[in-house]
């Protein structure tokens, strides 16, 4: 009942373009923790140059690694293969991404180490609807009791857990727990959460449903502007062809123009080797090296490949 209040909460809000407030009482009543999670006294968040030293492009979805401050209110809490971003408002928090089914919970369990708790997450986003990004939401909704936002494209596969027909790796993936509480979201328009505006950038390409993310962040008085860009990679199944999908193609391109034109001081991706992520944070910070622009250029140029590709028969 409760639950379902919020969502109607959350839908208002976001139709009218309020900030979206957590109510205390649905946080008491969230389900019995299927891990207990002990939120420490003592924050043990390292710096990003000690993440880089403890993870290693290409290494595995699922191996733990330790939380690190992307920038003010923002925090790395993924694994070493997978970026998973917790973000304290004011008065709400919010993940963006969930990793894998076991990578959930190394996530959550980093949330604990910064000293947040991980039953009261507010609000769940993502980047694109493949298991090894939200195959753990069923279990992120299941603990933390939050919605979910989603583009209209990617409700329907976090709803079913099965791919989208048009989605360029169609039946290449097993199912995925379907997860319940969604609400599909208009991309474009800024949804306030917690006291931070996220706004929805339509990326699709990799997959039909895939979002971008584009937020502040500040540390007294100098604010960053973080993007959560999606991996936009052309990859498919043997069998898809995107030279004969033209207005997918038409879509993906609007999303890198889209991209590649945000005002964006730190770039993040969903695998951080694919923005060099793990090199960047070596000095300390992910400001700096890739920019959004030079990012969406290199997935431009990467279509343009597949489709030359594609059209030389090979
Ligand atoms: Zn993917």
């Amino acid at each position: 009942m409760e639950q379902a209040l919020y969502v109607e909460l959350i839908a208002l809000a976001l139709s009218g373009g309020h900030a979206v407030a957590a109510p205390a009482e649905r946080q008491q009543q969230a389900a019995e923790p299927q891990q207990a999670l002990a939120i420490v006294a003592e924050p043990r968040i390292v710096k990003p140059e000690d993440w880089s030293r403890a993870c290693k492009d290409g290494d595995d979805w699922d191996k733990p690694g330790p939380p690190f401050k992307v920038y003010g209110n923002t925090y790395y809490v993924g694994t070493c293969g997978i970026t998973i971003l917790f973000v304290a408002g004011e008065n709400g928090t919010v993940l963006i991404d969930t990793g894998t089914e076991k990578g959930i919970w190394l996530a959550l369990e980093n949330v604990a180490r910064i000293g947040h708790d991980p039953t009261r997450i507010g609000l769940l986003l993502y980047s694109h609807e493949h298991f090894d990004h939200v195959g753990g939401m069923a279990a992120a909704q299941n603990y933390t009791l939050a919605p979910m936002l989603a583009s209209p494209e990617a409700a329907e596969v976090l709803r079913t857990g099965k791919d989208n027909p048009r989605d360029p790796q169609a039946g290449m993936h097993e199912p995925m727990r379907p997860a319940t509480n969604i609400i599909a979201i208009e991309p474009g328009r800024p949804v306030t959460f917690g006291g931070i505006a996220f706004t929805p950038i339509s990326t699709p390409g990799h997959t039909p449903g895939a979002l971008s993310w584009q937020w502040e962040a500040c540390e007294r008085d100098v604010c960053k502007t973080i993007v959560y860009a999606d991996s936009l990679s052309p990859i498919s199944s043997d069998t898809y062809r995107f030279s004969d999908n033209p207005e997918y193609v038409a879509a993906y391109r609007a999303g890198l123009a889209k991209l590649g034109a945000l005002e964006c001081d730190i770039l993040l991706t969903p695998h951080p080797s694919a923005s060099e992520m793990i090199t960047r944070a070596r000095n300390g910070t992910l400001e700096g090296g890739m920019t959004c622009a030079q990012y969406a250029d290199s997935k431009i140029k990467a279509l343009d490949e597949r489709l030359a590709k594609e059209a030389a028969g090979k």
